[in-house]
């Protein structure tokens, strides 16, 4: 069915929800019984309770997982037979790819049509390259003396705590099942609880793909609670987390405390955008800027909420710009049009007003945008905002905003752009737009950030590793390169003797 010609509210006042944990292949209330309210930033309304998950319950999916992982029911498997069983999640996944979306979208606020055509396929196919990638490697034979041979080889490590955030629920979550899974661990999934539904639902159509029972366990609950005891459990091998840096610190803290388990972060970021004046087609530039800045309502880690203009096309520049935030209004995010939707929750919404504010009070100047939208429909709405007069020591360029917020800094010389641009406890991603082959290698190379793209911005695909210099993290997830963080390697010396 054509997604435009699909009826969400009707569908939306029609859907059940399902919040209790999944632990040991069953659906289960907490422990304690104790559950929390799980409300749509669309409007606010309570969509259901999910089960609280603590500490007790955090122990129970671990044990399911260790129980799982040492009897081998899947990470004994063949590589080959663990493809068919992930190929079998993917598909389940694309078969029930309207209700995840919609239940994505009414978790957590973003438009229909991402949540549709980016988030499920995304995860989707997440899934499935790492199943079609799990049977083609092989292991190593070291270069040794003749008289012993040495192997090489990647072992799953045991149980994978994986905690994610609210931006991406279900994309995040599959970047952390789809290797984890592939080399033959269990995991634990902390979804956020400000979006626990996918996650809940995706570890049923594993189920029903074939994962065996207690490989793959959803705890939901607070950060303080599930979330902390997973990290702190002495029985996790590794914890894979993406969220913001402050709580990125709580995990070394929790290794250090507990088991010195491995800790995989992906964190925060304040990406800069740096445009030089021989760049040809500034139009194009400035549908970039705004499509990646707004796009998901600037709740992407990697956003470039810093925009770099050369001073002799900074004013210009940032008109361009502007013109095409007004695409971006937010809409009703069930209406399949809608360029933008909600923020997460109030919280979030009055995070991002204060440092719409607090731009305003350092002397920034909103050339559109900065106020609250749709505030009739008791949802988290704000406008698509574009700052001018901004200099990178104010709070807005250093700190991330996390909400659809750009500040527009002019530069001077490519070395002044490039020191602001690295003048960042950040280094998630970055962009150079020039037509000048030196300069755009030049400054690609003196970037400090994970990512770097020269002459566009959202190019991606599951292919390339994803992660951050600096206090953006320390982990990669997706490409073969992620099978690294859930595998140990092994070596082991066998004795030939002499004839
Ligand atoms: P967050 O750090 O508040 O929460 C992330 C997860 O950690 C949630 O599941 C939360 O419940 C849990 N958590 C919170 N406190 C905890 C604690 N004390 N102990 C254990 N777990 C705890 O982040 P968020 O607000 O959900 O997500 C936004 C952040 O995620 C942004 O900073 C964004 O840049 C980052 N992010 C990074 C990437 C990346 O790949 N680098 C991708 C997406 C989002």
């Amino acid at each position: 069915m054509n997604r435009s010609s699909i009826d969400w509210h009707a569908r939306a006042a029609a859907a059940t929800f399902d919040g209790r944990a999944f632990i040991n292949g069953e659906r289960c209330a907490s422990a304690s019984g104790d559950t929390f309210a799980c409300q749509s930033p669309i409007d606010g309304r309570t969509l259901t309770q999910v089960a609280r998950g603590q500490a007790a319950d955090v122990d129970a999916a671990v044990a399911a997982a260790r129980a799982a992982f040492e009897d081998g029911r899947w990470a004994r498997k063949s590589p080959a037979a663990r493809k068919r069983t992930l190929l079998a999640f993917a598909e389940k996944i694309l078969a029930a790819k309207e209700e995840l979306a919609l239940l994505e979208t009414l978790d957590m606020g973003k438009p229909i049509g991402a949540s549709l055509g980016a988030d499920v396929a995304g995860a989707a196919r997440c899934i499935a390259w790492y199943a079609e990638a799990v049977d083609k490697i092989y292991d190593e034979v070291a270069p040794t003396p003749h008289t012993g041979l040495a192997l090489i080889t990647r072992e799953p490590m045991g149980v994978i705590g994986a905690i994610v955030p609210w931006n991406y629920p279900m994309l995040m979550a599959s970047w952390k099942l789809g290797p984890a899974l592939a080399a033959g661990n269990s995991v634990v999934l902390k979804p956020s609880e400000k979006s626990p539904l996918t996650a809940l639902r995706l570890a049923e159509l594993a189920l029903a793909a074939g994962l065996p029972p207690g490989v793959f366990n959803v705890v939901p609950g607070y950060g303080h609670e599930a979330g902390e005891a997973l990290a702190l459990h002495m029985d996790v091998d590794a914890v894979g987390f993406t969220g913001s840096t402050r709580v990125g610190r709580k995990m070394l803290e929790y290794a250090g405390r507990s088991n010195l388990k491995r800790v995989y972060n992906e964190l925060g970021g304040k990406s800069a955008f740096i445009v030089f004046p021989d760049f040809d087609d500034l139009d194009r530039c400035a549908k970039a800027v705004a499509g990646s800045i707004f796009y998901n309502q600037g709740e992407s880690c990697n956003a470039p909420s810093r925009l770099f203009v050369h001073e002799s096309i900074a004013d210009d520049f940032a008109k361009r710009v502007s013109a095409e935030a007004a695409h971006y209004q937010p809409g009703d995010p069930l209406d399949a049009t809608s360029p933008m939707g909600a923020l997460v929750d109030e919280t979030q919404l009055r995070t991002v007003l204060g440092y719409i504010d607090a731009g305003r009070s350092e002397g920034a100047q909103a050339l559109v945008g900065g106020r609250q939208a749709r505030a009739e429909t008791g949802g988290y709405y704000v406008e698509p905002t574009v700052f001018t007069g901004v200099r990178n020591d104010m709070r807005i360029a250093r700190e991330e905003i996390f909400g659809p917020v750009l500040s527009v800094i002019p530069f001077k010389t490519e070395a002044e752009a490039v020191a602001m641009a690295n003048d960042s406890s950040y280094g998630l991603q970055a962009s150079v737009w020039t037509h000048h082959v030196d300069r755009a290698h030049r400054v690609a190379r003196a970037l400090r950030a994970g990512t770097v793209h020269v002459n566009q911005y959202d190019e991606d695909d599951i292919t390339v590793p994803f992660g951050g210099y600096k206090q953006s993290g320390n982990g990669r997830d997706k490409s073969l390169h992620a099978f690294d963080k859930y595998t140990e390697l092994k070596t082991t010396w066998l004795r030939i003797n002499p004839a």
